[in-house]
């Protein structure tokens, strides 16, 4: 039976004139205004500056939801919220976007729920442009327990068996899908491309990415070559699952799908990966992006991305998941990503440590009670121009809930910001030296 509230419209708010409190508004809207672009149109990329000598540009992604300027760091809202801070906080701040998990969500609290509440952006109150990872990082992850990708030991003597210690696999893998079971409570379920495309229908985000296997720097080559055409066989069937999507549920905004290219660190598969998937078309749909996705030693995250960078169409988005370190981003964008996620921000904010231009520090220490200095003297962010750090202290010893409030705003602000200054250095022309200046200072390590 239709729900009442599939008539959907996409706000197109523009990032620009968000104000805080404004959002609220602007996330409802009219349910009987007719949909301005439903078509494929209504995605595009386009490509604008270039770093000189260099795979790296600046862009524009436009969305059913409003446009994405590139390079973006997109926050992340695992279970459609960004931990502990409001939405009008994060458009404050200048995020562009917000990316979920298909996982978490068919959990928790149900795709068909986020369905009947007019999509993602309508349950969440979140105006902007949305994404969601497509489950099979945490299919794969959560229940073998392997380490963070970015810093995977690659020394390590490869074993396809390899879980982390401790930890039990719960994940089994088979040409068609992934069996798995609930980290929440233990239930089995089961993952294959036509159902995270599904899922990712009902969640109704503006990009999704395709369901893939992951792999880990712990695989043989054997196995990296098995997996990597599984890969390329699942993503066939994601964009044939979703073009049927897209037609069966016209009445939604356009959904961009991201091919996700994996590979570990070998050449010859990275770059076979975003050749097999740049030039796939199932029936007319092809990828609109590509997520770079899987292990990757961050020693060799640069000529990894570029290898990918060189293959894959110029005119389409690479997103790279799970980076958040400032030498990272200036790597990454130089060979030629354009967007990132990750967790980072939040969660070491909520550990007690912060982000410095200086290097990063933790506020718990003692030297700091008595410290009424903000977190960062140069940072505009709500959090420095109103707290200190020995009242930030306080709240953290004191485990009081504002404390993750006000350090998460400050991390994402300065992550948020990092990227959005390296656009701009690209825009002027002087990319490499607001690196080595940026660089320079954050390795120097002098925190306060
Ligand atoms: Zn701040």
């Amino acid at each position: 039976m239709p729900n009442q509230l599939n008539t959907e419209t996409p706000t197109a708010a523009p990032h620009e004139s968000m104000k805080p409190g404004a959002a609220q508004q602007d996330a409802r809207p009219q349910e009987s205004a007719p949909h301005p672009q439903a078509g494929r149109e209504a995605f595009s990329f386009e490509v604008e500056a270039r770093i000189e000598g260099a795979l790296g540009r600046t862009g524009t992604i436009r969305t059913p939801h409003g446009d994405i300027k590139t390079p973006a760091f997109i926050p992340v809202a695992t279970k459609a919220t960004i931990k502990t801070v409001r939405p009008e906080e994060m458009l404050e701040i200048g995020a562009q976007a917000a990316l979920a998990n298909a996982y978490h969500l068919n959990l928790q609290p149900g795709t068909d729920v986020i369905d009947a509440a007019g999509g993602l952006g309508r349950f969440m109150n979140w105006p902007l442009p949305t994404f969601t990872d497509s489950g099979g990082f945490q299919v794969m992850s959560l229940g073998a327990g392997f380490k963070k990708v970015i810093t995977m030991d690659a020394s390590v003597v490869p074993d396809d068996a390899a879980v982390a210690p401790k930890k039990v696999r719960l994940a089994l893998v088979d040409d068609d899908g992934v069996t798995f079971k609930s980290h929440i409570d233990g239930t089995t379920h089961r993952f294959t491309p036509e159902i995270s495309m599904k899922l990712q229908h009902e969640i109704g985000a503006d990009i999704i990415f395709a369901f893939d296997e992951l792999t880990t720097l712990f695989n043989t080559r054997d196995y990296q070559e098995t997996s990597l055409e599984r890969t390329r066989l699942w993503a066939e069937r994601c964009l044939s699952a979703h073009r049927s999507l897209t037609a069966e549920r016209s009445h939604r905004p356009y959904q961009a799908l991201f091919g996700v290219l994996q590979g570990a660190q070998y050449e010859d598969l990275r770059r076979k990966a975003a050749k097999d998937l740049g030039s796939m078309e199932i029936e007319g749909q092809s990828f609109d992006g590509f997520g770079i996705g899987g292990a990757l030693d961050k020693e060799n995250l640069g000529v990894i991305v570029s290898w990918m960078a060189e293959e894959l169409p110029e005119n389409k988005p690479r997103h790279l998941l799970g980076i958040s370190e400032p030498e990272d981003f200036f790597t990454a964008i130089e060979n030629g990503a354009d967007t990132f996620d990750c967790v980072s921000p939040s969660r070491v904010a909520r550990t007690g440590r912060v982000y410095h231009p200086d290097g990063r520090y933790n506020i718990p220490q003692a030297r700091f009670k008595r410290d009424f200095s903000p977190i960062d003297e140069e940072c505009t962010c709500y959090t420095c121009q109103n707290y200190t750090r020995a009242y930030l202290h306080h709240l953290f010893k004191a485990k009081e809930m504002l404390y993750n409030t006000l350090c998460t705003i400050h991390n994402e602000h300065y992550t948020i910001k990092m990227v959005d200054d390296i656009r701009a250095s690209i825009e002027q022309g002087r990319f490499y030296e607001f690196r080595d200046a940026t660089l320079g200072r954050y390795q120097a390590g002098s925190t306060p």
